[in-house]
């Protein structure tokens, strides 16, 4: 997935007000969203639940398989954590995370496959959970393959 494909229908999942739109009105307001963004005349927030716990699926176990796949993902930072300015955003299409030529996290290194910015980290990554997610696992969640100490 990269910068240009923001797939708006998933983003928007959950609004009323956009589910309620003909799919006309929505090509016709996502088109001239996409050019404002674009221009960065426009921003959008992510909204998510600061009160929901932190995943506890535990990712050491399955870096070496997954190599940090969730940090590829496109999603949108939330007002306060723009505001904290820690993590980097897009500055084409504000407030989406930025990405990186290949197309992961800058603040994922890319050796370890660790967040240089874990403990400050967005509650997007906080609270994300790839266990039944076909984007990582294709062929479900795979048994644990730790690497060889030798
Ligand atoms: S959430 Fe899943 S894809 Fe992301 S780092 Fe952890 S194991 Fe890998
Ligand atoms: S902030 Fe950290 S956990 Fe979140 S996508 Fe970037 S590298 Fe991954």
């Amino acid at each position: 997935m990269s910068d240009n494909s923001i797939d708006w229908d998933e983003e928007f999942a959950d609004d009323p007000d956009y589910q309620a739109l003909s799919s006309e009105e929505r090509q016709r307001i996502l088109r001239v969203m996409e050019k404002m963004l674009d221009m960065g005349m426009a921003g959008v927030y992510g909204e998510e639940d600061a009160n929901a716990p932190d995943s506890d699926f535990p990712c050491k176990n399955y870096l070496n398989q997954c190599q940090a796949k969730c940090c590829t993902f496109i999603f949108a930072l939330t007002k306060h954590e723009v505001n904290r300015g820690i993590v980097q955003y897009n500055q084409q299409k504000p407030f989406f995370i930025a990405r990186d030529a290949g197309g992961y996290c800058p603040h994922l290194d890319r050796q370890s496959f660790q967040c240089n910015i874990y403990y400050d980290r967005p509650l997007r990554c906080r609270q994300y959970d790839c266990r039944s997610d076909n984007n990582v696992w294709p062929e479900g969640l795979p048994a644990i393959k730790l690497p060889k100490n030798d």
